[in-house]
């Protein structure tokens, strides 16, 4: 199809370009097409009495006075020229573009882009626009670029493209779809994005954008639901109950009523013959791994093997030897998988997954390799989900004959939200904390308030404790991020080298250093740990009583949760210490609802209703996919509909073998085509 063509069938565009339009993920003539703009210039003419203080707008009128440049400083200069708007003169300035002085004749017309002062009512100009040409536009779509490709590039091929390919644009969303629902056809979307002739036109091309990108979201969920739902496809663990109860009974605890349900709702799933896709979810310190633990097991009695994958190699050797000891008195083989598992160990390990002498392997991304072969794979577990690419763990499924999938999040994601995001998984949530639970008193304090934090600090140092101290990472420098970690360090060393021996982790670090370090503190040679948030992935280190966040206001709720779970595990009382200058409103109140509680769940949906500066959904700590126009929050209504109306018609036609849905199916195939590149 014509839109599929790459964008090297465009004038201009050689392999070169053809890089840099990559580094935008634009490759094909389509790609540019959707690439849209994220937000418009408006170069409309405005009426001035109706303006509001700081509005980009355009101004238009005859040059009243001569263009007059002054020099204000050493490389420094501003022109100024006045414009009589109807009946008022209105001065505009520009700085540092001496050069446009030329454009300006007393007498004649002007039109100036610009942002108004409406106290001063003079305006602060931008671009000087063309005032002849009738047909310019009144939006100017601005689009992200980057170092590689500018703004009027982008543009100009985008125009290149609609001229090449605007007319074979085919509709991906059904008609009946559209017609039911009042939305644009594809061409339309396109044209109304990029080149609106009103802001109307814009907002409803938007709108009907928003929808298409999560109704193919959907049906990208649902294709793969397909595929669960197809009983070929799948495996039969048939589990010996009893067994499973003879390990249950030798647990130090109860299970948690919630624990119980999980565990019953992923043995019903395991038993039958269609494939598991289910979501463990449970918020931190809710006991998944024991649940875990239970259906890997369970897995074993039926004679498959199964395979754990988590994301770090400290937390595989925890896992490792927590199940090491639940097992001791049960049949299982049980072996450690990592990058740093020495070779000899390596190989049997290895062997004894072939020939079926292992039951159960523990490990990292090291369980990926083309070298691991499994004599009989029926169930794949992978912890903190979120943390591994699709690929990766499509890869370790296709080890086995489509063996069972659980995937295991501690990110708490309102319901509603989680049964959208991801809706080819079946949903098991663990809402309850084990009984007994050492509450977290969580404090905020400003930054100058710090001494009787380090008085907290340093009692629990002196009683023995461990301590966290986390910096934010800031994704425009990492210089900045680790001259932040760095000085964060030396102050802490400062404070406390005569209690404690105190130690940095950083993200810029090698694996095998940062495995190091959390080893050190694991095992309690380090004391007090100043960290970037790479300390958020599920290390469990029960001595540790303090969590002290600086720039805590940089966080979302759900991190800073996420943070804040990581003391508290064990007899002792455990402390949050949040830090933080926020600087408005929404800033105090996360900071307030922090420390009143302790609910997941409930901080998720508050995340959701402050929406503040550092959100769940603008990161990858949430596992919901990225999307480009839609917000899962403020569209969650549009979110919504898409997922019903993805659902109603695969259920109406499960292939999609009408006529009318082969633009549809055309797109999905190729989406799974190069599914490999999406992460
Ligand atoms: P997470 O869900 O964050 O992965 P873990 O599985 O690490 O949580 O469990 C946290 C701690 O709670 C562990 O030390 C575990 O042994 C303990 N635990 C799990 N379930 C229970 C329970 N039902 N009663 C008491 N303690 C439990
Ligand atoms: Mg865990």
């Amino acid at each position: 199809m014509a839109i599929d063509d790459p964008v090297t069938v465009l004038p201009g565009v050689g392999p070169k370009r053809a890089d840099a339009l990559a580094t935008l993920a634009i490759r094909t003539v389509g790609d540019l097409l959707f690439y849209f703009p994220y937000r418009y210039d408006d170069l409309q003419v405005k009426d001035l009495t109706l303006a509001a203080d700081q509005e980009k707008l355009t101004v238009k009128g005859v040059v009243v006075s001569d263009p007059v440049v002054t020099r204000f400083g050493p490389h420094k200069n501003r022109l100024n020229v006045k414009i009589q708007v109807v009946h008022a003169v209105v001065l505009v300035t520009f700085f540092n573009q001496p050069w446009l002085k030329d454009r300006f004749t007393m007498g004649t017309e002007a039109a100036i882009y610009g942002k108004w002062d409406a106290g001063r009512h003079t305006l602060t100009g931008m671009k000087v626009l063309a005032t002849q040409t009738e047909d310019a536009p009144s939006l100017a779509g601005i689009y992200t670029v980057n170092k590689y490709i500018r703004q009027s590039t982008v543009i100009d091929l985008i125009k290149a493209a609609w001229q090449r390919d605007g007319q074979n644009i085919p509709d991906v969303v059904p008609l009946a779809v559209r017609e039911r629902l009042k939305l644009l056809p594809d061409q339309a979307i396109v044209h109304g994005m990029h080149f609106p002739s009103d802001a109307d036109e814009a907002k409803a091309a938007r709108r009907s954008a928003i929808f298409r990108e999560f109704f193919l979201f959907q049906c990208k969920i649902q294709s793969l639901r397909q595929d669960d739902l197809n009983v070929a496809n799948g495996l039969a663990i048939p589990y010996d109950n009893d067994e499973l109860k003879a390990l249950i009974k030798t647990l130090p605890f109860d299970l948690t009523n919630a624990q119980k349900r999980s565990v019953n709702e992923i043995c019903r799933d395991m038993r039958r013959p269609r494939h598991m896709n289910r979501l463990l979810q449970g918020d931190v310190g809710s006991g998944k791994t024991i649940v875990a633990a239970i259906v890997l097991y369970a897995t074993v009695t039926a004679r498959y093997q199964a395979a754990l994958m988590v994301p770090t190699e400290v937390l595989a050797e925890q896992h490792f030897a927590k199940l090491t000891k639940l097992f001791a008195d049960f049949p299982v083989r049980i072996r450690l998988l990592t990058g740093s598992t020495p070779g000899k160990e390596r190989r049997a390990t290895l062997d004894g997954l072939m020939t079926g002498d292992v039951d159960i392997v523990i490990g990292t991304h090291a369980l990926i390799q083309k070298e691991v072969n499994f004599a009989a794979l029926g169930l794949v577990v992978i912890d903190e989900q979120h943390r591994f690419g699709v690929q990766q763990r499509k890869i370790l499924q296709e080890k086995g004959l489509k063996p069972d999938l659980l995937a295991m999040t501690a990110t708490p994601i309102p319901r509603t939200l989680a049964i959208t995001a991801y809706g080819e998984m079946d949903v098991s949530t663990i809402d309850e904390l084990p009984a007994g639970r050492q509450p977290i008193t969580t404090t905020w304090v400003r930054k100058n308030q710090l001494r009787d934090a380090m008085a907290r600090i340093k009692t629990e140092l002196l009683a023995g404790h461990q301590v966290f101290a986390i910096t934010p990472l800031i994704a425009e420098s990492e210089k900045i991020d680790l001259q932040n970690a760095e000085q964060l360090y030396e102050d802490m060393d400062h404070a406390f080298h005569e209690v404690a021996k105190v130690a940095l982790l950083h993200g810029q670090m090698k694996n095998d250093e940062k495995d190091a370090i959390m080893r050190a503190f694991s095992d309690g040679e380090v004391q007090l740990l100043v960290a970037t948030t790479v300390v958020e992935v599920g290390v469990d280190v029960p001595n540790a009583t303090v969590m002290i966040i600086f720039d805590a206001d940089r966080f979302g709720l759900a991190q800073l949760h996420q943070l804040r779970g990581r003391v508290g595990r064990g007899s002792a009382a455990a402390y949050c210490i949040l830090v933080a200058d926020p600087k408005n409103e929404t800033g105090v109140a996360r900071m307030q609802i922090m420390t009143e509680t302790q609910d997941g769940f409930l901080l998720a949906q508050k995340d959701l209703e402050m929406r503040g500066g550092g959100d769940i959904f603008g990161t990858n700590q949430s596992g919901l996919p990225a999307f480009k126009l839609g917000d899962p929050v403020g569209d969650y209504a549009v979110l919504n509909t898409a997922q019903q109306a993805a659902e109603t018609l695969f259920e109406a036609d499960p292939g999609l073998s009408a006529p009318e849905f082969a633009p549809l199916r055309g797109y999905l195939a190729r989406q799974q085509q190069t599914q490999g590149s999406l992460d």
